[in-house]
């Protein structure tokens, strides 16, 4: 068994604030984690011949949310969402978390509270303990950044690099959700979006099962998390693989978003980030289930020779498809 050490350092005086979070966190018990928050390190044992997946993300105040948009819940849910959903990418399982915090002074209790009650439920719902992490005081603005450490079995990652032309380009869900919550927001129509009417923005679950099955079934040849929007991740795989792409229009899975009829402008189901689904390419012969795991699967283009992607509109009209992902706020 590999053991594994990692670095846990309490640098601020918050005790009482990191004893609530220690208690708030349990253990770990029933995980792989031996060690947990208390200790220099925490120790975890990986399951044999599996390797090591290791990544983090940022989420900062001003530029991933704003506390008058969005409630602390939703905040510290889609912190470790944004860390889940990489791991999913790679077919992963996440096995232990670490969070690191920057506070600003006056910061309600309360906030913090709610911030880790969305963390939590998340965690707990992936069984993934939160293992250490440390808190600082923040010049300005809430600051979370997300280690998320999972395992897969070795050589089985699914990796940008490995579409070939011919592949097939599929996408989980339903893409657009995230942005047209970003969009009402910004309109300044409303101050706050009720959650519910958009669940995909404001507590969006890593498809973590799809990504598994994925890994376990060969059938993926690449793959990536769209959380900067579909145009831009799949300009990443496209790089990675040294290819292009085409993508049907008329495929893409456009999200219905509120009490609306109608599905999300193409543009920001093309452009818009954050909706954590998985984009991914398949060899032509590979039967992909319409269905994995209860999400929608579908088929929305071809990896071609070239480095070039295009969009195929409605009337068969080919232009060409830049990448304009989703630039963070403020912009
Ligand atoms: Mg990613």
């Amino acid at each position: 068994l590999v053991t594994l050490y990692i670095g846990f350092a309490l640098t601020l005086p918050e005790r009482a604030l990191i004893a609530n979070i220690r208690r708030r966190a349990g253990s770990g018990q029933g995980s792989r984690l031996s060690r947990g928050i208390g200790d220099d390190c925490a120790v975890l044992r990986l399951p044999q011949k599996h390797e090591a997946l290791l990544t983090t993300d940022f989420s900062l105040e001003g530029i991933h949310f704003r506390r008058e948009w969005h409630p602390p819940e939703a905040v510290g849910h889609r912190c470790l969402t944004r860390g889940l959903s990489d791991i999913a990418a790679m077919g992963g399982e996440p096995r232990t978390a670490f969070l690191s915090l920057a506070l600003p002074r006056g910061l309600p209790n309360s906030w913090v509270n709610r911030f880790f009650d969305g963390f939590l439920r998340l965690a707990r719902q992936f069984h993934v303990p939160l293992a250490g992490g440390d808190i600082a005081e923040s010049p300005s603005g809430v600051l979370a950044d997300i280690v998320v450490l999972g395992s897969v079995p070795a050589g089985k990652s699914i990796l940008r690099s490995g579409a070939r032309p011919g592949d097939r380009i599929y996408v989980t869900g339903e893409l657009g959700a995230s942005s047209a919550a970003l969009a009402q927001l910004f309109s300044g129509g409303k101050r706050r979006l009720r959650p519910a009417d958009y669940p995909r923005h404001f507590f969006p679950v890593p498809r973590l099962a799809v990504g598994q099955f994925l890994r376990e079934e060969g059938m993926a040849s690449s793959m990536i998390d769209t959380s900067d929007g579909l145009s831009t991740d799949l300009a990443h795989i496209c790089e990675e693989s040294g290819v292009g792409a085409r993508l049907e229009a008329g495929l893409v899975p456009r999200a219905v978003v509120a009490r609306s009829k109608t599905p999300v402008d193409i543009r920001l189901a093309l452009h818009g980030g954050e909706d954590y689904e998985l984009l991914f390419t398949a060899r032509p012969k590979k039967r992909i289930p319409g269905r994995i795991k209860g999400v929608r699967v579908t088929e929305i283009g071809v990896i071609t020779h070239g480095r070039r992607m295009e969009l195929v509109g409605p009337e068969g009209k080919v232009e060409g498809l830049e990448p304009m992902g989703w630039q963070h706020f403020g912009k």
